[in-house]
């Protein structure tokens, strides 16, 4: 078998879907994305097709290593979110050829069904509670919020009692009858993060994500000795080699790569097994689409130390389109007491509504960061 070629299809709400076809009629799907980068992403993948065509699909491990090693320059958000894409979809063609799903090629299951959470959208606290209200009538329990909106390098007691009050009414409204993740999203800077987490202690998140940002992971540990808080990061560290450094420094209870940012599935798994030598537990990121979920399932049920899998559904980035929009098998996605089923279907699992990408991908129009400022008009991170 050889890979033919490679098409690629921009989608709602800021995602990218990646089908690599072969000249046995095998056609394999994955997601190569970074949000708001979506046209240079692309362009990266097309580079890289130029050492995939004519290649065996079943060779993984060595066109990893092409596509990482091959270019002398490595690494980073773009160039791994390419090759991530690539893998899920070298992975997909493998399982369908086999007629197996994925996680029974890397060596079978770990646990029988895979913990999920969602996103609780928004800032206004009587929106929220109104949200967990009507997700917990689905039967989940396990949500995560924003830690806080836009904060200045170092802001106001009122700034800090806002984000109390709004976080402390969610827990009073709700006692210990759900679980609650918090993320900072990089937005808070070292000495800030310090004054939230002992502030929120008692409100007992059951992490925060990204307390201060990724290029400031030597605090991690600084920050956690000063908690009991589970601090949690890894959707913008790209590489084994970074995952290493953050291990080694300590302090994350929680390592949250991106299957489709960090080089994809295997490259994923590797990293968890590195995690799980520093007992530090696995939750993979992934506010992204069907096909990028799918293949974070693939690393939960083949990792021991896998906790949460977040999923895009519902979520308030998702305009235009949802995760399961451009799913045939939607059944398989059931959530049931906030756990989801192994996907069984061979490759990835999912069945994709082929028309609907091709109908979306003509329709797109790009999705980028919102902008965001300080009070005196400098950039605010988002
Ligand atoms: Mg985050």
């Amino acid at each position: 078998m050889k890979i033919k070629q490679l098409r690629l299809y921009p989608v709602a709400p800021r995602w990218c879907f990646l089908a690599v076809d072969t000249d046995e009629g095998v056609t394999g799907w994955g997601e190569p994305i970074i949000e708001g980068k979506v046209e240079t992403v692309m362009a990266a993948v097309k580079e890289l097709e130029f050492y995939l065509i004519d290649k065996d699909p079943a060779q993984i491990n060595d066109l990893w290593q092409l596509l990482y090693r091959g270019g002398f320059y490595r690494g980073g958000p773009i160039l791994m979110s390419a090759i991530a894409g690539i893998e899920q979809a070298l992975w997909d063609i493998k399982g369908k050829v086999m007629g197996q799903p994925v996680h029974q090629l890397l060596g079978g299951r770990v646990r029988d069904k895979m913990k999920v959470y969602s996103w609780v959208g928004g800032d206004d606290p009587a929106d929220e509670i109104a949200q967990i209200k009507a997700q917990q009538k689905l039967g989940r329990s396990t949500f995560k919020l924003n830690g806080c909106g836009k904060m200045a390098l170092v802001d106001t007691h009122k700034a800090v009692d806002d984000v109390i009050e709004r976080i402390g009414l969610i827990r009073s409204t709700f006692g210990n009858t759900v679980d609650f993740g918090l993320d900072f999203h990089g937005r808070v800077s070292v000495p800030m993060a310090k004054v939230l987490l002992r502030e929120l202690e008692p409100f007992r998140p059951l992490f925060v994500e990204e307390p201060v940002l990724a290029e400031q992971y030597e605090q991690y540990s600084v920050l956690s000795s000063s908690t009991s808080i589970v601090l949690a990061a890894g959707e913008r560290m790209y590489t084994r080699a970074e995952f290493k450094r953050v291990l080694s420094r300590g302090g994350l209870g929680i390592l949250q790569p991106d299957v489709s940012h960090a080089g994809g599935i295997l490259e994923t798994v590797k990293i968890a097994a590195m995690a799980e030598a520093y007992d530090v537990t696995l939750a993979p990121h992934c506010p992204l689409g069907p096909i990028a979920f799918s293949a974070c399932l693939a690393v939960d049920f083949v990792s021991y130390n896998a906790v949460l899998q977040e999923t895009s559904l519902g979520m308030h980035y998702n305009t235009g389109a949802d995760l399961l929009d451009y799913v045939n098998n939607k059944d398989d996605f059931t959530i049931t007491d906030g756990f989801i089923n192994p996907l069984t279907k061979p490759g990835l699992g999912v069945e994709l509504n082929e028309d609907a990408i091709y109908q979306a991908a003509e329709q797109h129009t790009g999705w980028r960061n919102p902008v965001w400022r300080h009070q005196d008009g400098s950039v605010a991170e988002w």
